[in-house]
């Protein structure tokens, strides 16, 4: 691997300099063990610890199949399907794998006594399988983490709506928590070149559902103006709509739960901040009853921020905690946009305020390639940056996981696979240069003056 990683980070290599190069037999990964599939029966979600589930450890290197690559991964990121897997919540993730192996062929090899978890990477490719004929060994890399067969018609419109499409190293194996990571070629990305490794990995999951979710005709299909309610607005998926809304000249309100984190919000460029923790938002007033009274406060502090408006979208992703406000507070014939539940995915809301008001509500799911294309392309010129907060080496991957199931990290947690340290891979340091001060404004090092100096600073 150390040859490897010399060949990738040397200027003068080349694709054949990669190509020359052993792949080993083993490789270093951040797994689960069926076997402690059970181990948290009967323990509350918020008592269970990642550190007590993830290893590290080696496991044998897959051959890539037809339409299938090998990527050597520099760098991974966290996502909170990492956490979800880790906590085998709201199942173990191996149900998914064997779901998966059954549908036979090369799937069944996903089914195996550990799982290799991670959905995000960036690196360099190091094997192509059979018949894939658009990315060499050599290209530097992101993986879109959506992974489809295609066989059947129904995904041939959106391929998210493939009967077979799985979220690669959450619902198949050999994820991007790991020095190897076995994808398709039909998950590759191009690396944004100002980035660091640890930069582009960072944005890929999120990036991309934040954008179906918001822009795309598939999700909200946002318009110039729009009044926008993000929950969680410099969270993972948050740090990325945001970004979006104001880079596609809508009005985001951006709901946090801390000064530090508003201040974060603003230095993205948002002016619409409700701190939902200052401001003592309590939706339900018991784990049964939801307080209305609530809602309406929420909906007139919103209407304070925007001039007397109310939202065309919000951008949902706790789910029960907040549901039931977000369907109030959203215009007549507005939208809400729902990809997610983190606080519970048995909603409850007032359907009056649905149906009287022509409301509507979208399911979503992360994206499809065309749109993590689209993603990745804003993240490659400039017009959307990584929002990674802190960088964990590998074997300290259940730290990372931890901080984000204590709600303790800011935008994206970032993780070193094979990159020997944080700020190498950047390939087009004048791009880099344009962008230098806004690439570091969720990093943990900057302080609460860099980040109101940051704030002023053109995108
Ligand atoms: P994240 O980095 O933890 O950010 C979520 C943010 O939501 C938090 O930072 C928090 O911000 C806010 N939040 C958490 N609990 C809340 C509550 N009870 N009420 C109001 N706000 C709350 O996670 P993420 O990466 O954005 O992911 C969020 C959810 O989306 C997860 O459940 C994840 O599994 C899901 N997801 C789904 C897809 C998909 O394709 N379907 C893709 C990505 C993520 P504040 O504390 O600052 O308010």
């Amino acid at each position: 691997m150390r040859e490897l990683v010399e060949a990738i980070e040397s200027p003068d290599s080349v694709p054949a300099d990669v190509a020359a190069l052993g792949v080993p037999d083993s490789y270093r990964a951040a797994v689960l063990h069926k076997a402690d599939a059970g181990m948290f029966d009967g323990v509350p979600l918020h008592d269970r610890k990642p550190a007590d589930s993830l290893h590290i450890e080696e496991v044998p290197t897959p051959e890539p199949g037809p339409g299938e690559v090998l990527v050597a991964v520099m760098a991974s990121a966290v996502n909170y399907n990492t956490v979800w897997s880790a906590l085998f919540a709201p199942v173990p993730t191996f149900a998914l794998l064997e779901r998966y192996a059954r549908i036979g062929g090369l799937a069944a090899r996903h089914d195996r006594p550990y799982h290799v978890i991670g959905s995000d990477l960036a690196g360099v490719v190091v094997r192509r399988g059979p018949g894939v004929r658009r990315w060499n060994v050599g290209d530097r890399v992101v993986a879109h983490c959506v992974s489809v067969e295609l066989e059947a018609a129904e995904g041939h419109n959106d391929p998210m709506l493939d009967p077979e499409q799985r979220i690669w190293g959450y619902e198949t194996n050999y994820g991007g928590l790991a020095d190897l990571a076995l994808v398709k070629a039909t998950q590759l990305l191009p690396k944004a070149e100002h980035l660091t490794w640890e930069e582009a990995a960072a944005p890929g999951l999120v990036n991309s559902t934040a954008y179906r979710q918001l822009v795309t005709p598939n999700g909200a299909g946002m318009k110039q103006g729009d009044n926008v309610l993000i929950w969680g607005a410099v969270g993972g998926l948050g740090s990325y709509a945001t970004q979006l809304a104001l880079a596609g000249g809508a009005n985001p309100i951006c709901v946090v739960s801390s000064p530090e984190k508003a201040a974060l919000a603003r230095s993205l460029g948002a002016e619409l901040i409700i701190d939902r923790n200052a401001e003592g938002y309590r939706f339900w007033s018991d784990p049964h009853t939801q307080d209305q009274k609530e809602w309406k406060r929420l909906g007139s502090r919103i209407r304070e921020l925007t001039g007397g408006e109310d939202v065309d979208i919000v951008f949902e992703h706790p789910g029960r905690e907040t549901f039931g406000a977000s369907v109030y507070v959203t215009r007549k014939g507005g939208t809400i946009v729902t990809c997610a539940s983190t606080a519970g995915y048995v909603h409850e809301y007032d359907n009056r305020y649905l149906w009287m008001s022509l409301k509507r509500i979208i399911g979503t799911h992360c994206a499809n390639y065309r749109e993590a294309w689209e993603a990745n392309r804003l993240i490659a010129k400039g017009r959307i940056h990584p929002t990674l907060s802190r960088t964990y080496a590998l074997d300290d991957v259940a730290r990372a996981v931890e901080s984000i199931h204590r709600n303790e990290h800011h935008g994206k947690v970032g993780v070193l696979c094979l990159a020997p340290g944080e700020g190498l891979g950047v390939r087009d340091p004048e791009l880099r240069a344009r962008h230098e001060p806004a690439l570091h404004r969720f990093r943990e090092t900057a302080t609460p003056s860099d980040r109101a100096r940051l704030s002023g600073v053109a995108a």
